[in-house]
């Protein structure tokens, strides 16, 4: 185990999150035909395959390097709502992060939020709009909370799994209010929203990656 979140590390996280969106596709195809138009768990797949083909046949050298070059496929190859707050996740991920070859506890904290603060400009979500945010928001505090704790990368993120799985069964509930489950009002209640599922399975891969590292 590592103090450090290293390039292969980040490499292997979004490896981790191509293989849940590829293994779990059928699932968030099946909440987005609840509350949406069925093309979550395509769009999630097609760009994260999008993503992999490019990383694979260049491997960027930096961090920043890979992380805009994942946010730019994303935003380039996903039609929908999650393709630009997805890649603007990764973009402002990869600008906070800089020129470095690995980040520590801190400083992955510290791009992971700005990753989210760049989903909230774009999006505009709020805590209990049923959307991703929902899954993402309470996963960096728990991730802050852990690291401001001092305990390890690892641990931190497995925090941020665990919160991260709650917020996204916390939508179950919730009346729509972003996005297209919206148009559908109260009856978008009683269904998980499809972008906090994956979004859950990304912090999952991350504590993954950084547990095996
Ligand atoms: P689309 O809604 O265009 O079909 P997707 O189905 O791929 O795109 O993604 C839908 C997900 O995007 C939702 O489940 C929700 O989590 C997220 N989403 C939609 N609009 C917003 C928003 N304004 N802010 C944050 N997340 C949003
Ligand atoms: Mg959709």
């Amino acid at each position: 185990m590592t103090a450090h979140v290293t390039l292969p590390v980040l490499t292997e996280w979004l490896a981790g999150f191509h293989r849940r969106v590829v293994d779990q596709e059928r699932l968030l195809t099946e909440l987005d035909s609840a509350i949406g138009d069925a093309d979550h768990g395509s769009n999630m797949v097609r760009g994260m395959t999008a993503v992999m083909d490019k990383v694979q046949a260049a491997p960027p050298a930096t961090v920043d390097a890979l992380l805009k070059s994942v946010g730019m496929t994303l935003v380039s190859s996903v039609g929908g709502a999650s393709g630009p707050l997805y890649g603007t996740f990764f973009l402002r991920m990869g600008t906070n992060a800089g020129a470095v070859a690995e980040l520590d506890a801190a400083a992955l904290g510290a791009a992971l939020r700005a990753g989210l603060e760049g989903v909230v400009q774009r999006g505009k979500p709020e805590l209990g709009d049923k959307t991703m945010y929902d899954a993402l928001a309470p996963a960096l505090d728990a991730y802050d909370a852990a690291v401001g704790a001092g305990k390890p990368i690892a641990e931190a993120a497995a925090d941020a799994a665990a919160a991260a799985a709650k917020g996204r069964d916390s939508t179950r509930d919730l009346v729509a209010r972003k996005g297209r489950a919206s148009y559908l009002g109260e009856r978008s209640a009683g269904h998980l929203d499809p972008g906090s599922a994956s979004a859950a399975m990304l912090m999952e891969a991350l504590a993954e990656a950084v547990a095996s590292s």
